[in-house]
């Protein structure tokens, strides 16, 4: 098995002040884990290239993609909504995060990796086709989910997000577009408010209580996401792989462990095996305990191997 590992320096470079919590250690976090957990050295590295305008475009209004170019600050900071925030690195980040998720479907499609995890940031789940919102500014996954369709002529993408928020972007930019099955299991209600209004047989939401642990969202995967995705037969699976539903995690009150992404995730591959030839490329989305976050990307990466 060859997994790759694709990241930028210039991620850890977008910074949005002292006491945000989507800051750049969290990368550094899990490189740390994945060298104490000797992970790291089975590893395949990639730099991560820049999403291409034509790549964006794909999935964002031109407009909108024009006006993060034009609102990149020179020097200093620049507020896309209250929590989403621009510094001079934003932009370069934003654009080698959407890019290692096209490089990823690159290299599980070529046959080069069996699957591949982003060490990313900005996150980009909850940007929409035309607005940034909630620490993200290009919708990653989508990004790499529209190139698979494009570039490689797949019929049936899967994205799967265990994220404790919703994916409110990804399904607001594929919300029409059965090529594309899109898998949710989400703290509900909460932050975006969405997830609960949709009723499709492509856009599998499963919204939990706050409170709900391993046990739950283990139930919810088996009985939801499962047999949908078994039906679908996805050639490729995308995972926006947040780990802020974590106990240790009080962005939100989900109450998984690190052994629930190491489940997960295994659940995750044995469809691809069966449909995709094994084919996931994995992206990071949320996660702020930074030792939760550190052990949880290792088990995740554990189950990939
Ligand atoms: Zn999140």
């Amino acid at each position: 098995m060859t997994i790759s590992l694709i990241s930028h320096p210039d991620c850890a470079l977008h910074d949005m002040g002292p006491h945000h919590p989507e800051c750049p250690d969290r990368l550094g976090a899990i490189q740390d884990q994945l060298l104490a957990s000797g992970l790291d050295f089975v590893l395949m590295h990639h730099d991560a290239p820049r999403a291409s305008r034509e790549q964006l475009c794909r999935v964002h209004a031109a407009e909108y993609v024009d006006s993060i170019f034009a609102k990149a600050p020179a020097e200093g900071q620049a507020w896309l909504d209250p929590d989403t925030i621009m510094n001079p690195h934003s932009l370069s980040a934003a654009l080698h995060a959407a890019g290692a998720v096209v490089l990823g479907v690159d290299l599980v499609m070529s046959g080069q990796s069996h699957a591949v995890f982003c060490n990313i940031r900005p996150p980009g789940h909850h940007a929409e086709r035309d607005r940034a919102m909630g620490f993200c500014i290009f919708n990653n996954v989508a990004v790499g989910a529209a190139h698979a369709l494009a570039a490689y002529s797949l019929e049936r993408v899967a994205i799967v997000d265990f994220d404790v928020h919703h994916g409110n972007g990804t399904e607001h930019i594929f919300r029409d577009q059965p090529q594309v099955m899109f898998c949710s299991t989400f703290q509900h209600p909460f932050y975006p408010h969405s997830g609960d209004d949709i009723d499709s047989e492509h856009i599998v939401n499963v919204p939990l209580p706050a409170g709900a642990n391993g046990q739950a969202f283990r139930a919810a995967v088996e009985s939801c996401w499962l047999p949908m995705l078994d039906e679908f037969r996805p050639e490729l699976i995308l995972v926006s792989a947040g780990f802020d539903a974590h106990v240790e995690d009080d962005m939100a009150g989900l109450c998984l462990v690190d052994r629930d992404y190491g489940w997960v995730t295994s659940e995750i591959r044995s469809i691809a095996e069966k449909h995709a030839q094994g084919r996931i490329v994995s992206t990071l989305e949320g996660g702020y305990a930074l030792s939760a976050l550190g052990r949880s990307v290792s088990a995740h990466i554990n189950a990939l191997l």
